[in-house]
Order: structure tokens, then C-alpha cells, then sequence
């Protein structure tokens, strides 16, 4: 706790300065994030720090594992439709980023089948992703290793989420007025690496330089 009140008195000196006008301006007209970014809520997986974003940019979830349930999924009442819909609807966010991250604790429950009686919320949740352990079956069966498996795991569990994500009512109608765009993006804990899913490759490849253009 020490550190957490360290660290507040450090920005309020050294950060707040140098950002004071742009806290003044937000206080003043509001948000208008351009960006609602989901991801894990592990605490190695930063959206701002890793992006350099500024207070104010993104609209960001975390939640565990960085999933997305489907907009009719049963026991729907959760944070992160909520925050769909309102960064969607309300916010009208220009586009959504969905980053899985290497080391997922949560990818790595699913698989191991986490059935805990005394953490039915966290058993329930990560049933979400069920369906990727399918694809898992299906798909990669040629994967011996574990940690290659482990790592479709991840990356399947962000495809899965994205696929989700076009469930709900407002995505889908802004996604076909050309309004709403939608990245799978995955992170590398160890290099800090960033991959985006390229879908002609049908693959995630390491962000590019060209990519700063789009
Ligand atoms: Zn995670």
C-alpha cells in the first residue's frame, strides 16, 4: 500500500505538470476516447503503457483472459458487455482493440479444465472460452509441443472474443456502415512485441512499420 500512496504523490509532483492542461481540458469537455480496448486484466498487460497513450485515449476493460461473452450469452449481466455497448453507443469509440498476451493465466485454467466449487464466478467465466478448446481439437492437432499449443490457445481465445464481439446489435450496424473498425492484436510479455492479425495471412504478424500509416 505504501508504494500505491509513494506513487500517488510522485505523479501529482512530477506527471500531473506536465499533463495539467490536458486533465484541465478532459475535466472540462468530457471523454471522447477513440479507442475501447479489451484486454487481460494481468498486470504485466498495460494498454497505455504499451500503446504511449495519453489520458483520454483509450476506453479500456480488462477483465481475465480478455474475453468477450456473446451478447445473448446466458448470466449476461457483466461489465464488459456493459462497457460494449457504452463505448459503442454512447462514446462511439472509432475503433476496438482486443490484445490476448502471452502467459495467460486464464488461457491456461481453460485448458487445464479449472472446476473449483469454492470460485464458481471464475469457473463460470472462463467456460466463456470453451469453444476454443474445440478449435484447439480441431484445428491445431498437428502442435506437439505445449507451448506451441499454449500459444494458439492464446491466440484463439482473441479470435474467439473478436467473434464475439460482432454479436451485439450496435457493433454490427456500425461495423456495416463502415463506422466501427475491429483489431486482434497480441502482445508478448517477455520482448514487448506486438502482433496484429493479418486476416489474408490468417495469421498474427509482428506490427509492422507500415502499419503506422493506417
Ligand atoms: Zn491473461
Amino acid at each position: 500500500m505504501l508504494r500505491l500512496i509513494e506513487g500517488v504523490h510522485k505523479f501529482r509532483q512530477e506527471e500531473f505538470g506536465r499533463r495539467q492542461e490536458l486533465f484541465k481540458r478532459l475535466s472540462r469537455e468530457g471523454q471522447n476516447p477513440h479507442t475501447l480496448f479489451i484486454t487481460c486484466a494481468d498486470s504485466r498487460v498495460l494498454a497505455e503503457l504499451i500503446t504511449q497513450s495519453e489520458p483520454g485515449d483509450l476506453f479500456v476493460v480488462k477483465n481475465i483472459g480478455g474475453m468477450i461473452p456473446s451478447f445473448d450469452a446466458k448470466g449476461s449481466t457483466n461489465s464488459t458487455a456493459a462497457a460494449i455497448e457504452f463505448a459503442v453507443e454512447i462514446l462511439k469509440v472509432d475503433d476496438i482493440v482486443v490484445c490476448g498476451h502471452s502467459q495467460c493465466g486464464a488461457v491456461a485454467a481453460l485448458m487445464r479444465g479449472l472446476r473449483d466449487e469454492s470460485m464458481p464466478h471464475l469457473s463460470e467465466w472462463l467456460n466463456l472460452a470453451a469453444p476454443v478448446l474445440s478449435v484447439l481439437e480441431k484445428e491445431y492437432r498437428h502442435l506437439t509441443r505445449e507451448e506451441d499449443r499454449i500459444r494458439a490457445a492464446e491466440e484463439e481465445n482473441v479470435l474467439f472474443a473478436l467473434e464475439n464481439l460482432q454479436t451485439y446489435p450496435g457493433v454490427k450496424s456500425r461495423l456495416e456502415k463502415g463506422t466501427l473498425h475491429l483489431h486482434a492484436w497480441f502482445f508478448k510479455i517477455a520482448t514487448a512485441e506486438l502482433f496484429v492479425y493479418d486476416v489474408a495471412q490468417r495469421q498474427f504478424v509482428p506490427l509492422t512499420e507500415s502499419e503506422k500509416k493506417g
